[in-house]
């Protein structure tokens, strides 16, 4: 019988969220945990380096940084907003000492959906000398396509790709949320292009539930619903990613419960169902 591998299992502060960062830390590691994902909120008030050291400290790997993006606008003004918000974001993930930032891209009502993937693609270029400096990688999240009115214009991994190609830079890859993608027909296919680009970055995981109560808050924990886990890290595992497998959960229903409790329910998980 094998032992359960919890080698490659990262959890996000944002699936805890009520606990603070030291606290998430501690209780990580004690779990078993080896990676961490730290949401820029999770850093409020805090110095950031001896953050960075802090989880080190613990024994947990720095995975990514959430997130950054949100390039397109109606005007120039806005855009150039936005680049100033993701230099921030780089800056902070070089000083945490995280390897990557994860972007959720935008989209603008009112706007084309076309234009936003224009400015998407302008915008990270826009980034990359910075990216360059910092030794930091942007991946460019696909989200789900009932958030392109307002949260991102990018909604399949072949979208995504076409960016990674167009781009062209080692520091552009792509972050694959089973959440957002496990509908696709194009999945198995364009996860096998991804790894042909060297461009898959990341993976997060989670569960769909039906019903689904809230578009962004009703994440379900592994096994819950009816994402076809193992299938699709199957397909990952197939292009040679040997990264981590994030556990990255929006719930209000879970975040309600005794966090303890919580934590050892996405070992379980973890182990079962990914
Ligand atoms: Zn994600």
């Amino acid at each position: 019988m094998n032992l359960p591998d919890f080698s490659r299992l990262c959890i996000h502060t944002i699936t805890t969220k009520p606990w603070p960062i030291e606290t998430a830390a501690a209780k990580f590691s004690a779990a078993g945990v080896k990676g961490i994902t730290v949401w820029r909120d999770a850093l409020t008030g805090r110095d950031i380096a001896p953050t960075g050291r802090l989880l080190r400290d613990h024994g947990l790997s720095i995975v990514s940084l959430c997130r950054g993006g949100f390039f397109p606008a109606l005007t120039a003004e806005g855009r150039t907003k936005a680049l100033d918000d993701n230099r921030r974001a780089i800056a902070d993930a070089h000083a945490l000492g995280a390897p990557l930032i994860v972007l959720v891209c935008g989209a603008v009502p009112g706007q084309s959906l076309v234009e936003s993937r224009k400015q998407i693609v302008d915008g990270i270029a826009a980034l990359l000398p910075e990216c360059r400096a910092a030794s930091v990688k942007l991946a460019i999240e696909p989200l789900h396509p009932m958030y392109a009115g307002d949260r991102s214009a990018v909604n399949t991994l072949a979208q995504a790709n076409d960016m990674v190609e167009q781009l062209g830079s080692p520091f552009v890859g792509v972050a694959l949320d089973v959440y957002h993608l496990w509908w696709d027909p194009a999945l198995e296919a364009e996860i096998a292009r991804c790894g042909q680009l060297n461009a898959l970055f990341a993976y997060h995981v989670c569960d769909w539930r039906t019903p689904t109560l809230d578009l962004l808050n009703d994440r379900g924990l592994m096994g819950e619903g009816c994402i076809p886990l193992r299938q699709i890290r199957t397909w990952i595992e197939a292009t040679g990613y040997r990264g981590f497998n994030e556990v990255e959960i929006f719930s209000t229903r879970l975040w309600a419960t005794d966090q303890d409790e919580y934590l050892k329910q996405i070992v379980a998980a973890y182990r079962d169902h990914v």
